[in-house]
């Protein structure tokens, strides 16, 4: 058979793939190590029953955006919904970015800020982090917006996988700057933001290009479901509609997302839970030889292993450990992410890395043909 030619700048791009391999404690993909609250699933499920499945969903997931409003005191026409927030950054890249358009990225981040950007058409242009400490610097972020005149300029904070959190002077920085040389959309993806101390999303108003992207996978425990959202000016998120299938969103997902909402408290007991084992976590790290982990405003910690990160990794693996590795990505030598879990999955992350750097043999727990032996551009890639 002869083959169609898929789109020539498709080529370039190479899969974004996390490995999966066969461990007991998998710390890799920044997903919350507890399932969601079983009073909310029981709901979620006797609910489901009454969703007219022969009929299409509310094409403008209105009560989803309506009660997301609520619990942000804005109204439901500053709220988008879509599959996950990695719909939401593509919905916006399609709708302001794209052929002939920039869109600005600090690296080292996000792997699917550049990815979703190019998939759209959307040239990028990149702009450094701190090489010491991942963080923005105003005026670096001041002088590369001046100098690319980017469309979209996208921020994430806390950043994924560094867990810096930039914070309103970066913001002020990147709002001043935008708004002189275009004006720019500038979008703050907070897929983490409900584990930092500061949010973006007090800023947005009507007057603003200021778009703050959430998702319910993370704190919300809800990734299989694909849900995500943007808090941003009505006008903006008004302009996206026109980029977005009909009935994008599902009606289960729409209910669940709405059921989440009054299930507050217990969400915010696991995020202090996960802050108080992220803090556990990175006193350890300090502590152990041979380790520089950075702070982080996420559920997850970023660390350098001192000699050769890689190596780190398979002994993870072999002892039954996943974390993300990162050490061969530009920017990030030696570096590993390890998701902040349950206090047991942390405690035996713990035990397996300083037995690795203590040069100990491996314990051989990896199970399947994939042990240790996935490929480098899947160990770097990846979309989580
Ligand atoms: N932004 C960041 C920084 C992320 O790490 C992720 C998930 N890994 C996403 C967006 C996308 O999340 P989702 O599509 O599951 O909402």
């Amino acid at each position: 058979m002869s083959r169609p030619a898929p789109r020539d700048d498709l080529r370039a791009l190479i899969g974004y793939h996390s490995p999966q391999v066969d461990v007991e404690v998998r710390l890799n993909t920044n997903e919350s190590p507890f399932p969601p609250p079983a009073a909310f699933v029981a709901r979620w499920l006797a609910e489901l029953g009454s969703v007219p499945l022969h009929r299409y969903p509310d094409r403008s997931a209105r009560l989803l955006r309506e009660a997301l409003g609520a619990s942000f005191g804005v109204p439901a026409s500053r709220i988008l919904c879509a599959n996950g927030s990695n719909e939401v950054l593509q919905s916006l890249l399609l709708t302001y970015g794209g052929p002939g358009r920039r869109a600005l990225v600090f690296e080292p981040t996000y792997a699917l800020h550049a990815h979703i950007a190019r998939i759209t058409g959307t040239e990028v242009v990149v702009a450094e982090r701190d090489p010491d400490t991942f963080a923005v610097d105003p005026d670096a972020a001041r002088a590369a917006i001046e100098r690319f005149r980017p469309h979209v300029v996208l921020l994430c904070d806390p950043n994924n996988p560094t867990g810096t959190s930039d914070g309103p002077r970066v913001l002020d920085a990147l709002l001043d700057a935008s708004s002189d040389a275009g004006p720019a959309l500038v979008v703050v993806d907070e897929a983490y933001g409900e584990f930092a101390r500061a949010s973006a999303v007090e800023r947005v108003s009507d007057d603003r290009p200021l778009v703050v992207a959430r998702t319910y996978s993370k704190v919300w425990s809800m990734a299989a479901l694909r849900l995500g959202y943007a808090v941003g000016p009505e006008a903006v998120l008004g302009e996206v509609e026109s980029v977005l299938l009909p009935y994008h969103l599902d009606a289960p997902t729409q209910l669940a997302g709405m059921l989440a909402l009054d299930y507050q408290a217990e969400m915010k007991a696991r995020v202090s839970l996960l802050v108080e084992e992220r803090g556990r976590l990175l006193g350890a790290l300090e502590d152990l030889p041979g380790v520089t982990p950075y702070p982080s405003g996420a559920n997850y910690l970023l660390f350098r292993v001192h000699g050769d990160g890689h190596a780190a990794w398979e002994g993870l693996v072999e002892r039954g450990v996943l974390v993300r590795d990162f050490s061969r990505r530009p920017r990030l030598a030696e570096c590993l992410r390890v998701t902040v879990g349950t206090r047991a999955e942390n405690s035996r992350f713990l035990d397996a890395l300083a037995e690795v750097l203590a040069g100990a043999p491996g314990g051989g727990s990896a199970r399947g043909p994939e042990r240790v032996t996935a490929p480098p551009a899947a160990r770097e890639g990846g979309t989580r």
